[in-house]
């Protein structure tokens, strides 16, 4: 049965770091890759220093620890 979560934000999952934007870790949150469902007031905030999160640029992938 589900028990009722003490915090029922709904995170923003990063496809590109394939975690949640504001650091938590774990199975047990909820997350969106859709930035209007974002309730989590910190996804929000790092959210909205980000300009465009759906246009991929080259030079912006190039930049992280992609290259493994
Ligand atoms: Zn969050």
């Amino acid at each position: 049965m589900d028990a009722l979560m003490p915090i029922s934000l709904v995170h923003y999952y990063d496809t590109r770091l394939h975690q949640i934007l504001c650091g938590l870790r774990g199975f047990d949150h909820r997350s969106t890759k859709h930035s209007r469902n974002v309730t989590c007031p910190s996804c929000v905030g790092l959210l909205g220093k980000r300009p465009t999160m759906t246009a991929l640029s080259p030079s912006d992938a190039a930049t992280g620890n992609a290259a493994l």
